[in-house]
């Protein structure tokens, strides 16, 4: 294996020895090897520095079997609620006790900030953890009095929905997986995760603290494997009683068709167009790194990356001059470094398309304020971008970029309704936000946005306690707090005749 000589010393003494290990499939409560490899790359070099199993079918159907047994017949099932409970927040205590090595395995693995990986991803993970631990013994029925004129004790049940297949993504690997975890372990499901074949390293780390924390066997298991052979075979399992998903909206189409066969209960959180709302109002000195992070956070590729922004006319040359500043002091550099704020993006593949979409919106017409280039002679750095004069046709307008590219058109007076009209124009509606120091008309126009999360005076609004997901085609469900048990159990009902 090879580490580049710049990364490899910039990880801890844990991390390092973790990627020393052949890492193979968690399945049953045992780690299993396979012969055939997935390439694991560094984004900031390109170079190969892990490999994972490549699985297929036939893994799947172990690791299904496993987690079907485990859910009907095995101890989970019987286990109390607080004891279920006690085992998800002590992951969560392992997760916070090696956060600092999670975090530099997913810098290294995705490129992103180290120190965001950190702070932002892997504190949320335990915090997410923690909060559903406690769902765990308040996941209840209701009594229901009937309308039958005989007598009858009606009440009904929440039961864990079954077996739960999770496919999740490269941009935030551990801490999707861990939206899907965290709920469905806390309502005594059983899991086979699917980490994206890009990054898969953290969910693999993930396995062993789930083993590390006593879960019984077949509960958690962790299947490595690309998309179309491994993740195609998950959605499509017939003793699958459920696939939760996140990923592009293409992909999430595929998963409805593969799940299909045996109508398992599905849930997506798909892709976004995000819009921001600059009022002639705004706090300046608020706004603009608001604006910044909700583009350029993770390097733009986060589902809810505000990517659209329109701006008041009246504020507008202050808001541009500004984020082209702030845009401009970013540091770019390797994940691993602790001072980098912009990484690499993840891959080839995203880097060209990413480019690519910068050149379109170009030859369409937009003006580049800032960025707009490569940086580096090796790996995937792209530099943040902003593109002004755009309008509604524009491909730029009109994708999902999934990167660090801020496309902006200007209003006036007598335009707010149109620019509301604007930002619901998309097939999607995960998020947006609106900035104003005027309270009734932010809270006017969050009601007007098609959008699952609306943000006032800032953008990336996410907590373990509030509901996440998508309008439109951002997705099926919502995540955390309550919504999320909802989406991992059944509604049972029960009637007692009383004469
Ligand atoms: P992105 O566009 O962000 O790369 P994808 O939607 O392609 O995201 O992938 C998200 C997850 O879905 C990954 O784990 C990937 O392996 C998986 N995936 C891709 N194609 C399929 C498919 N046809 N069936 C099931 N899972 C898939």
């Amino acid at each position: 294996m090879t580490v580049s000589h710049t990364s490899l010393s910039r990880l801890g003494d844990a991390a390092r020895a973790f990627l020393e290990r052949r890492r193979g499939l968690y399945i049953d409560g045992a780690w299993e090897d396979l012969e055939a490899r997935i390439e694991v790359l560094d984004p900031s070099t390109g170079e190969v520095f892990a490999t994972v199993p490549r699985a297929g079918a036939a893994e799947i159907d172990r690791a299904v079997r496993a987690a079907r047994v485990a859910f009907d017949d095995g101890p989970w099932r019987s286990m109390s609620p607080a004891d279920r409970g006690k085992l998800v927040w002590r992951l969560g205590d392992l997760v916070e006790q090696h956060a600092d090595e999670l975090a530099e395995l997913e810098a290294l693995d995705n490129g992103k900030p180290v120190t965001d990986a950190r702070w932002g991803d892997v504190a949320f993970c335990h915090e997410l953890l923690r909060y559903m631990a406690g769902w765990s013994t308040k996941i209840t029925g209701e009594t229901i009095p009937l309308s039958s004129p005989s007598a009858f004790h009606a009440y009904t049940l929440r039961e864990p929905v079954g077996v739960c297949g999770q496919i999740v993504p490269w941009n935030f690997s551990l801490m999707m997986a861990i939206w899907k975890v965290a709920p469905a372990l806390a309502a005594g499901c059983t899991i086979i995760l699917k980490p994206a074949e890009q990054t898969p390293l953290t969910v693999l780390r993930l396995a062993e603290l789930v083993e590390q924390a006593g879960f019984p066997k077949g509960v958690f298991n962790v299947v490595t494997g690309l998309g179309e052979e491994a993740g195609a075979a998950l959605a499509a399992h017939p003793l699958v009683d459920k696939v939760a998903f996140t990923g592009s909206t293409e992909v999430g189409k595929k998963i409805l068709r593969a799940a299909e066969g045996n109508l398992k209960k599905v849930s997506l959180e798909l892709g976004g167009k995000s819009p921001m709302i600059v009022l002639d109002d705004a706090d300046l000195e608020r706004t603009i790194p608001a604006v910044a992070s909700g583009i350029f956070h993770n390097m733009g590729q986060t589902c809810t990356a505000g990517t659209r922004l329109y701006v008041h006319a009246k504020v507008a040359d202050a808001i541009l001059k500004g984020l082209a500043e702030h845009a401009g002091a970013l540091k770019i550099g390797p994940g691993l470094d602790p001072d980098t704020q912009i990484g690499p993006l993840v891959s080839q593949e995203q880097f060209d398309k990413v480019m690519g979409h910068i050149a379109a919106g170009q030859a369409q017409g937009a003006r580049l304020l800032c960025g707009g280039g490569r940086r580096g002679e090796r790996g995937y750095f792209v530099e943040p971008t902003i593109l002004t004069h755009t309008t509604p046709d524009m491909t730029v307008v009109r994708e999902e970029i999934f990167g660090p590219v801020l496309v902006v058109a200007t209003f006036d007076d007598h335009g707010l309704d149109e620019v509301i009209r604007q930002a619901n124009d998309s097939i999607y509606g995960l998020a947006a936000s609106v900035y104003t120091r005027d309270v009734s008309r932010a809270h006017l126009i969050a009601a007007r946005l098609k959008a699952g999360t609306v943000g006032v005076n800032t953008h990336h609004v996410v907590d373990p306690a509030l509901p996440f997901g998508g309008f439109k085609q951002s997705g099926w469900g919502r995540e955390m707090g309550w919504s999320a048990i909802e989406l991992y159990t059944e509604l049972k009902s029960v009637g007692v005749a009383l004469t």
